[in-house]
C-alpha cells in the first residue's frame, strides 16, 4: 500500500500537479480557472495519484468527479466569469460576478434552510434538521468541509463562502436536549462537509455525550461520509487514526448502532489496497457501513458500473443502500439524465446482482416532501404513467403509497411531473401545502416584534 501525507489541490495550487501540464492543454487549465472561481475545486494527492487515470482524461469519471469541466456552467455563465479573469478584474471583483452567477444556480433546493430548522427554549438549532421523523440530522460546526469536494455536492454553497448560506452548530449540550425531548428520534446522523474531517478529539466531543446513557431513545448513530473515498488514510496512517477507531469501538461497545454512510460514486474508488484496507478496519470496530451515491451523467450513468460497485461494496462486507436522483442545484444540468433513463439504468444494475446486494433503494430524489422513488414506467387503463412513492416523507403516512404521474420522458426531477389521469393534484400537495402555509405564518408572526 503506497503512503501519503494528506496534501490538498485548489484553483491557487492546482498547476503545481505535474499532472495537469502533462494532460491538459492551456485551454483545459483556462476552463478549470473560469468554472473553479464559481463551483468549489478541492482534490488531493490520493485523488490525483490513485483514482484517476489521466490517460482517461477529460472523460475519466474521478477528473469529473473532483476537476471543474466547462460544461457545469451555461456558456452564458462561462462566457461572463471567462471575461473577468481575462479583464484581470480584483478579487473582490471576480467574487462579485462569481457570486451573482451562483445565486442564479438555486443555491438552497428543498426548502433545507426554510422548513427544517427547529428550536429549544427559543435558541435556533442552526446545526439540527428535522424532516423526518425518526432521523434527525446535525451539521458539527467543525465538520463542514472535506477531503475534496465532488463536483456534483448540493452543499457547495457552504464550500465557496456564500456564509450567509451555511448552516453549523457547535455546542452538544443542546443537541442532546433536543433528542432527550424528541423520542420519537431513534437515529442522528452526522453530516456535513465530512464529519471525518474532524480529529478524534473533536469526534469525541460530539459522539461521546450521546452515548452516556441519557438519551435512551437514540439506537443509532451515523456518520455520512466520504473519507473512504477520498481519504483512506483516515482510519490507517493518520496520526489519530488508531483513536479514532478506539472511539468507534467504544460507541458500539455502549451498545449503539453505529453506521457508515459512506459515499462512493464509482468502483474506482474502492480499488486501492488502502480503500479495502480502511474498509477492514472500520468493520472491525463493531460499525457497518452502507453505501450511497447519486447517479450522474458523465460520472456513472451504465447499469454495469452500478452492479460492479454495488457487488464491490457485498464483497467488502458493505451493504448498499441508496441510489439517489441529482439535485436540482448548481451544475444539475451537467449531471442530470431523465428519470425514465434512470429507472432503466437501476433496474439492469438490479437485476445483474444477487438478494443480498438489492438492500438498495431507489432511484430517489430528495425533495421538498420527501425521498421519492421512481419505481417505473407503467400502462394504467390504457395511460402511460410513471409510477412513483415515498421512500420517506415530511408526513410519515404518505410513504409506500404508490402515486401515478403522467409520463413524460424529459422529466428530471418531481417538479417535471404532473398527476396522471387528469387529476388536479398529487395526493399529497394539499397537506403538504397546508405544511408550508403554517411554516410561513410562524416564520412572519417570528419577525414581529413581541
Ligand atoms: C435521507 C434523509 C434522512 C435519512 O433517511 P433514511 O431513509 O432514514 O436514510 C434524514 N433526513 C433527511 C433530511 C434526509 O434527506
Ligand atoms: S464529500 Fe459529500 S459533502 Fe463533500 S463535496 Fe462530496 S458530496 Fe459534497
Amino acid at each position: 500500500m503506497k503512503e501519503y501525507r494528506y496534501r490538498t489541490f485548489g484553483l491557487h495550487n492546482y498547476k503545481k500537479i505535474p499532472q495537469i501540464n502533462e494532460y491538459l492543454t492551456e485551454e483545459q487549465q483556462f476552463e478549470i480557472d473560469v468554472v473553479g472561481n464559481v463551483l468549489p475545486f478541492k482534490a488531493n494527492n490520493y485523488v490525483v495519484d490513485e483514482l484517476i487515470d489521466w490517460d482517461n482524461v477529460p472523460d475519466d469519471p474521478i477528473f469529473t468527479l473532483t476537476f471543474p469541466q466547462k460544461d457545469m456552467l451555461s456558456a452564458a455563465h462561462f462566457d461572463k466569469m471567462a471575461a473577468a479573469l481575462r479583464q484581470d478584474l480584483s478579487k473582490p471583483e471576480r467574487k462579485e460576478i462569481a457570486n451573482e452567477i451562483r445565486l442564479e444556480l438555486n443555491p438552497h433546493p428543498a426548502g433545507q434552510m426554510e422548513y427544517n430548522v427547529p428550536s429549544i427554549e427559543g435558541v435556533k438549532l442552526t446545526g439540527i434538521q428535522h424532516k423526518y421523523r425518526e432521523t434527525m440530522l446535525f451539521f458539527p460546526n467543525h465538520g463542514q468541509t472535506c477531503h475534496a469536494y465532488c463536483t456534483f455536492c448540493f452543499r457547495w454553497p457552504q464550500f465557496v463562502g456564500m456564509d450567509e448560506l451555511k448552516f453549523a452548530m457547535r455546542e452538544t449540550e443542546l443537541l442532546v436536549k433536543y433528542v432527550d425531548r424528541h423520542p420519537e428520534i431513534t437515529d442522528i446522523l452526522f453530516t456535513g462537509g465530512d464529519p471525518l474531517i474532524m480529529s478524534s478529539k473533536r469526534l469525541e466531543s460530539y459522539l461521546l455525550p450521546l452515548i452516556d446513557g441519557q438519551v435512551g431513545n437514540l439506537q443509532t448513530i451515523r456518520l455520512g461520509t466520504k473519507s473512504l473515498g477520498y481519504w483512506p488514510y483516515r482510519f490507517i496512517n493518520d496520526k489519530d487514526a488508531d483513536d479514532t477507531l478506539r472511539l468507534f469501538e467504544k460507541i458500539v461497545k455502549a451498545g449503539k448502532h453505529l453506521a457508515f454512510m459512506a459515499h462512493f460514486n464509482h468502483p474506482a474508488e474502492m480499488k486501492t489496497e488502502a480503500a479495502k484496507e480502511a474498509v477492514r478496519r472500520i468493520r472491525n470496530t463493531g460499525a457497518e457501513i452502507r453505501t450511497q451515491s447519486p447517479i450522474m451523467r458523465n460520472i456513472n450513468d451504465d447499469a454495469d458500473t452500478w452492479a460492479t460497485m454495488w457487488r464491490d461494496q457485498v464483497k467488502h462486507g458493505m451493504i448498499p443502500y441508496y441510489m439517489f436522483i441529482a439535485r436540482d442545484t448548481g451544475a444539475q444540468h451537467y449531471f442530470a439524465l431523465p428519470l425514465e433513463k434512470i429507472w432503466h439504468i437501476f433496474r439492469d444494475a438490479y437485476q445483474q446482482v444477487s438478494g443480498v446486494a438489492r438492500t438498495v433503494r431507489g432511484p430517489s430524489m430528495s425533495a421538498e416532501p420527501g425521498k421519492v422513488q421512481m419505481l417505473g414506467v407503467s400502462e394504467v387503463k390504457g395511460e402511460k404513467v410513471m409510477t412513483l412513492r415515498f421512500l420517506q416523507g415530511r408526513n410519515p403516512d404518505w410513504v409506500h403509497k404508490p402515486f401515478f404521474a403522467k409520463y413524460n420522458p424529459d422529466a428530471i426531477w418531481l417538479d417535471d411531473l404532473e398527476p396522471a389521469f387528469g387529476e388536479e393534484q398529487f395526493f399529497f400537495e394539499e397537506q403538504y401545502d397546508q405544511f408550508k402555509n403554517r411554516k410561513a405564518k410562524a416564520a412572519t408572526a417570528s419577525l414581529e416584534p413581541a
